[in-house]
C-alpha cells in the first residue's frame, strides 16, 4: 500500500522471532515517524554488532575480541566447563552467579530431523579442549528438551572416559530453553547436578 520501499522494511521485520506482520507494520510506522538519527542509530547498531561481534577462539561466546570477557578473566576455574547451547543460554547460567568456571558454546543442539549433525557444532572443540587442559568437570547445560537432551547424552558418551561429566538437575521446565529459566531455578539446577 506505501510502495516497495516500505513492504521490504515490514517484510525483514516480520522475521525477526515473536514478529508478526501486524507487529512488523507497527514497528515499520514507528521507525518511520520517530527522528532520521534515531532510525539510523538502529541501522547502525546492527551494521556494528555484525561486523564487530565474533565468535570466541576458545569457547564460542560472543565477543568484539579474541577471547571473551569469560576467557580472559584469570580468576574463572578453568578446570570445570559448562557446556551451553547458545551464547543466551551462558548469560542465563552467569545471572546465576553459581558458576565459576568457564564455557563452551555449542552454537546449537543435535537434531537429525532439522538437519543439524554433530559437524554442524562445535564439538570437536569442546573434546579438544578436554584433551587439550586440565579439565576436572564437565557440567552439560543443554537445554531440557529433546534435542538438547539428546545432545547431553551424546556428548556424555564421548566425553565420560576423559573427565567427570554431570547434568543439570531436573526441575527445570521440561521442553523449555535455559533462556527462559528463572535464576534461582537454574541455580538449584546447578548446585544439585547429577553425574551421568
Ligand atoms: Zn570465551
Amino acid at each position: 500500500m506505501f510502495g516497495p520501499v516500505v513492504d521490504n522494511l515490514v517484510a525483514q521485520l516480520s522475521r525477526l522471532p515473536g514478529v508478526g506482520t501486524r507487529t512488523a507494520q507497527r514497528l515499520a510506522f514507528h521507525l518511520l515517524r520517530v527522528p532520521k538519527e534515531e532510525a539510523l542509530a538502529l541501522a547502525a547498531a546492527i551494521v556494528e554488532v555484525k561486523e564487530r561481534i565474533r565468535p570466541c577462539r576458545e569457547c564460542g561466546n560472543l565477543t568484539e575480541e579474541e577471547l571473551c570477557v569469560i576467557c580472559s578473566d584469570t580468576r574463572r576455574d578453568r578446570s570445570v566447563i559448562c557446556v551451553v547451547e547458545q551464547p543466551a543460554d551462558l548469560v542465563s547460567v552467569e545471572r546465576t552467579h553459581a558458576f565459576r568456571g568457564v564455557y563452551h558454546v555449542l552454537g546449537g543442539a543435535l537434531s537429525p530431523l532439522d538437519g543439524v549433525e554433530p559437524s554442524d557444532l562445535r564439538i570437536d572443540a569442546l573434546l579438544a579442549r578436554v584433551e587439550r587442559n586440565g579439565v576436572s568437570e564437565v557440567v552439560l547445560a543443554t537445554n531440557p528438551n529433546m534435542t538438547g537432551e539428546a545432545t547431553a547424552a551424546f556428548l556424555a558418551d564421548r566425553l565420560r572416559d576423559r573427565t567427570r561429566v554431570t547434568r543439570l538437575a531436573s526441575g527445570l521446565p521440561v521442553g523449555g530453553d535455559l533462556e527462559y529459566a528463572d535464576e534461582v531455578t537454574l541455580g538449584r539446577a546447578l548446585a544439585g547436578r547429577r553425574e551421568m
